[in-house]
């Protein structure tokens, strides 16, 4: 249906004037057309969806999640994130065959839709990345994608790449996908992290990615143990090492950032490199607190993102957004991360570090139809009025009603229309019990 009206809500547009308004929000052609105030339709063919009572808001974005993880929650609770990576995650990834990536992303795609997240930047494994595209395809998923690179001799074997068979696959990759399903799907460039990279490899990304004009995604000085061994290895701390090689710059995406020092900080703030923040992920793990109230005084871009299931358990955006607020504040004190600037921070944030702030983020005429409609007449919300407390500190994500990619009706009065949820969670769980069973780890 080319035209949608999103019908008598509370309209939180994160625009620059941070406006709420009332009234309809129209798509047409998978466009804004219309915000606030109420829509006439100009076809005799169009659609609507009750927003009454409800607030309406731009899609969440989460900048840093990894689909294919999925089936690997619950079983590396209480690690330590070199633990962690060593003795689930990798040989989990390990032991993935091409169905059982499908099968992940269809989980979280399940999981990530119905809780309102519209768009992703998502770190695959190494092997099997066509896989999460074909599911984020079919399911409505906004997505930026790319396969996880790692050709460092301290890498498992059955992971490892040749450095030139990783640049080439994410060439391969890069060609087939980028740009796909009218832009909605894109690659990026993921070298895993320093540590399970050659210095070869990191800089042949920066000229790959570069070339092809697209984003790299990595992980950086998420945990200490990670940074001490990048310094024991290049002399350098974790951000200065990545800027040596290439990897900053306003198309260069960090996930956790918690451990920097104040010439990492201004590095990151003079060549405006986005940091992904995972609050969950780096609270379970043991990691620590990024220091995001201060990162952002400085003007560093921040998102936010769930990580994935073996690390948080969740890919809720609700949790991230409640987290990331109550974290800072316990910091810093009670003022500091106010509700409005999180929910910034997980919607034009996103966008931004993806590089798409000018097609989504905030609900405005002619940027894209990603839309989500959140329902406030529920007794843990009620009576707030304030739309951004309800949001950042009483609703959830199974109070997300509608939600809307590119201007399409993706879930409706809280059912995913695009994917089978019922065999979605079946095949799920037996594919689980399979990888285990034949040897991946976790107990
Ligand atoms: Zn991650």
């Amino acid at each position: 249906m080319a035209e949608l009206i999103i019908r008598g809500g509370m309209i939180v547009t994160v625009d620059p004037d941070w406006r709420v308004v009332t009234g309809d929000v129209a798509c047409k052609d998978g466009a804004l057309v219309q915000i606030g105030g109420a829509y006439t339709p100009t076809e005799r063919d169009y659609d609507i969806l009750d927003a009454e009572g409800c607030v309406v808001m731009p899609g969440l974005v989460q900048s840093h999640v990894h689909m294919c993880q999925t089936l690997a929650r619950g079983r590396a609770d209480d690690l330590e994130l070199l633990d962690w990576l060593q003795q689930v995650v990798w040989p989990y990834e390990a032991a993935l065959e091409a169905e059982d990536v499908a099968a992940a992303a269809r989980l979280a795609c399940v999981e990530l839709l119905c809780g309102g997240t519209t768009c992703v930047l998502d770190m695959a494994t190494v092997r099997h990345t066509d896989a999460i595209f074909e599911v984020a395809r079919a399911a409505g998923l906004r997505a930026t994608i790319g396969k996880a690179m790692m050709d460092a001799d301290e890498t498992p074997a059955i992971l490892r790449e040749k450095t030139r068979a990783s640049l080439d696959e994410s060439a391969r990759l890069c060609a087939a996908w980028n740009g796909a399903e009218d832009g909605r799907l894109r690659y990026a460039y993921a070298p895993r992290f320093a540590l399970s990279c050659t210095d070869e490899l990191l800089r042949e990304t920066a000229r790959a990615a570069r070339q092809a004009g697209v984003l790299i995604h990595t992980h950086a000085s998420e945990n200490k143990d990670e940074i001490a061994e990048v310094e024991r290895r290049t002399g350098m701390r974790n951000i200065e090492y990545l800027h040596s090689v290439g990897l900053t710059g306003s198309d260069v995406c960090l996930a956790h950032c918690v451990w920097l020092d104040e010439a990492e900080r201004r590095l990151l703030a003079d060549t405006g490199t986005h940091v992904l923040h995972c609050p969950s992920s780096n609270a379970k793990l043991g990691s620590g607190v990024a220091a995001i109230a201060e990162l952002m005084e400085a003007g560093i871009s921040v998102s936010l993102g769930a990580d994935g299931a073996p690390c948080n358990n969740n890919l809720d955006a609700f949790l991230e957004l409640r987290l990331a607020a109550l974290l800072q504040k316990s910091r810093r004190g009670a003022t500091a991360m106010r509700a409005p600037l999180v929910i910034r921070m997980a919607t034009l944030g996103g966008a931004r570090a993806l590089g798409l702030h000018d097609q989504i983020g905030s609900l405005e005429v002619g940027k894209r139809g990603d839309v989500i409609v959140v329902d406030m007449n529920v007794a843990h919300a009620v009576p707030t009025s304030d739309p951004y407390s309800a949001l950042v500190y009483a609703l959830r994500s199974s109070d997300v009603r509608h939600v809307v990619v590119e201007g399409s009706v993706v879930v409706r009065d809280r059912a995913l229309i695009t994917m089978d949820v019922e065999a979605a969670i079946r095949d799920a769980r037996a594919r689980a019990a399979a990888i285990f069973a034949r040897g991946a780890r976790g107990s």
